[in-house]
């Protein structure tokens, strides 16, 4: 099954996980990034790189955390959400938002 970004990654957005991608799946939006699961080849890469442990297997998240996956198919197919393949600079506040938890309330989608 595709991985999947899930609530830690809302407003830090390391971007660490993209570089490691074989398949350029990873679509960003103003803070928050996601999997494409057509285009994921379940390869396991980025899950280390994550300094927040934000990637999931679809197969393997947690209870609270699967709802990301409809999260993630939605919002890789939004028109606004671009590819990103290169690492950049982490959001201003990544630090403060790092250990909160529960922060769906958060997502721009847009
Ligand atoms: S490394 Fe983790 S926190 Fe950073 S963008 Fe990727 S999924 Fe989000
Ligand atoms: S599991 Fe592999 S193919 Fe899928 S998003 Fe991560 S690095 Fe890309």
């Amino acid at each position: 099954m595709p991985f999947v970004v899930t609530d830690s990654c809302i407003r830090c957005k390391y971007t660490d996980c993209v570089e490691v991608c074989p398949m350029d799946c990873f679509r960003q939006g103003p803070n928050f990034l996601v999997i494409v699961p057509e285009d994921c080849i379940d390869c396991s890469m980025c899950v280390p790189e994550c300094p927040v442990g934000a990637i999931y297997n679809q197969a393997d998240l947690p209870d609270e955390q699967r709802h990301f996956a409809e999260i993630n198919a939605r919002l890789a197919a939004h028109p606004d959400w671009k590819p990103i393949t290169r690492s950049q600079p982490p959001l201003p506040d990544h630090e403060a938002w790092r250990e909160v938890a529960n922060k769906l309330e958060f997502l721009e989608q847009a």
